[in-house]
């Protein structure tokens, strides 16, 4: 999938987003639907947007990890303090 670069109509931050053509996205940060695609800023010189993706796609795939792995620890601790008197 193309990485898309998109203006929020809404807050107006821009945000690049791996989507299939003609889909649009919501805006990760007020969440509005509004937002259009850039067309003319694909791909800035010097950047690399399907490595990047692919980076922060690990890093979110890492985070979620850890996510999980806190709350797993969190529920061992509750159920140990649960069975102890
Ligand atoms: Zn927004």
């Amino acid at each position: 999938m193309p990485i898309f670069e998109f203006e929020c109509g809404e807050c107006g931050i821009r945000f690049e987003e791996l989507v299939a053509a003609g889909e649009s996205v919501a805006c990760p940060d007020c969440g509005a639907e509004r937002s259009r695609r850039l067309y003319s800023e694909v791909s800035p010189p010097g950047r690399q947007p399907r490595g990047a993706g692919v980076r922060s796609d690990e890093s979110r795939r890492r985070e979620r990890e850890a996510a999980r792995q806190d709350r797993i620890t969190e529920s061992r601790k509750r159920r140990a303090a649960g069975e102890k008197p």
